[in-house]
């Protein structure tokens, strides 16, 4: 069955969970030292193919990350699950959210089961608190606060705590390389401020997707609220935004990705429309994978449908079993016209200069 998603996000999704806990749906549990993805279970070996992006950390054989920058209700989930589909590639989810609330709330992860029985994430964060102090969660999560805002003062000033948090980070991005035996990371954490804290730590390899979708549809999308349903992917009640905060956090937000991706390079970061993305998902996937210097991989066509694996946080698209993604502007019948008004006149430099077009009726 080929439903349709109510909160604005163009993509269809497969058969829904089967039960109302949100199914703790069948996968292969048995391997703990390797993430084998149903599709992709024919194939042994992930190992890490001659990169050829070449800079000081990819020689030291540090560690490659991909970071999916951008705001909410954007598709960064749905980015994440289909890089995943890469079999070089983890696609992890928002990774900032492990130690903030995921693991100690024991929420779900994309494979149906709570973090603290799924083989992935369990065996991750066992490898990850091995010697370190107790207390160490939270200790790392107070670490997060002050280094990953826009101006933290941890990072931009150094302040002590912050060698021990880049070698905590490294040694949690490690692990999950290990325990997936996928060479390559993706973090859809979104905020840029997370992404500049990585960028200055040693031993990453940093590259940066700047995702941007029309903010008239990403506003549309926040007007409705969602009820907390943890077992549906959706950790807390999320109430509806109003317009004008969306429209200026929606500028923000994309104005810091920009900077972001000042920050890394050219030759390190890419700018994706999501409306492109949906279009084209193999033409994008294959971009975005250029980046790190990998080859594309068939099932990147959007034709048949992706398969979350084990995102431990994002949209509640992971908790589908399948997601076929599918052209979805809703909004621009169904958003009223004074309030599509407001938000393109609040935004219409930004709107313009991601090529959306201003008037109705002009074709994006
Ligand atoms: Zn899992």
């Amino acid at each position: 069955m080929i439903g349709h998603l109510s909160d604005g996000i163009n993509a269809c999704t497969g058969a829904p969970p089967e039960d109302g806990r949100g199914a703790l749906r069948e996968k292969d549990d048995s391997v703990t030292d390797a993430i084998l993805p149903r599709r992709n279970a024919d194939e042994t070996t992930m190992a890490p193919r001659e990169s050829r992006t070449s800079s000081p950390a990819a020689d030291q054989g540090a560690i490659k990350l991909i970071y999916v920058a951008g705001y909410g209700r954007s598709g960064t989930t749905l980015l994440d699950i289909a890089l995943g589909e890469h079999p070089a590639i983890m696609g992890a989810g928002e990774v900032a959210t492990l130690a903030r609330h995921v693991w100690d709330n024991g929420e779900y992860c994309a494979c149906g089961a709570r973090v603290h029985d799924c083989p992935a994430w369990k065996a991750i964060v066992t490898r990850w608190m091995q010697g370190e102090p107790d207390g160490f969660l939270a200790g790392y999560r107070r670490a997060q606060a002050l280094t990953e805002g826009l101006l933290a003062p941890g990072r931009l000033l150094r302040l002590p705590g912050w060698r021990s948090h880049a070698r905590r980070t490294l040694k949690l991005l490690r692990g999950m390389t290990l325990v997936s035996g996928r060479p390559i990371l993706v973090d859809s954490s979104k905020l840029p401020g997370r992404a500049f804290a990585l960028a200055a730590m040693p031993g990453i390899d940093l590259h940066v997707v700047h995702v941007v979708r029309d903010g008239r549809g990403v506003a549309w999308s926040l007007l409705k609220g969602h009820r907390r349903s943890v077992e549906k992917g959706v950790q807390r009640e999320l109430r509806p935004k109003p317009l004008l905060y969306t429209a200026l956090r929606w500028s923000m937000v994309n104005l810091a990705a920009e900077w972001l991706c000042r920050r890394v390079g050219p030759d390190r970061s890419i700018r994706v429309r999501y409306e492109d993305f949906i279009d084209d998902p193999r033409g994008t996937i294959g971009r975005i994978v250029a980046l790190v210097g990998e080859r594309p991989h068939d099932a990147a066509t959007g034709a048949v449908p992706f398969e979350p694996q084990h995102q431990v946080a994002g949209s509640r698209h992971r908790m589908q079993k399948s997601i076929v993604l599918r052209s979805d502007d809703k909004w621009k019948r169904e958003m009223p016209g004074w309030k599509r008004w407001i938000f393109t006149a609040m935004c219409a430099p930004m709107l313009h200069r991601y090529d959306y077009p201003l008037r109705s009726g002009d074709v994006a």
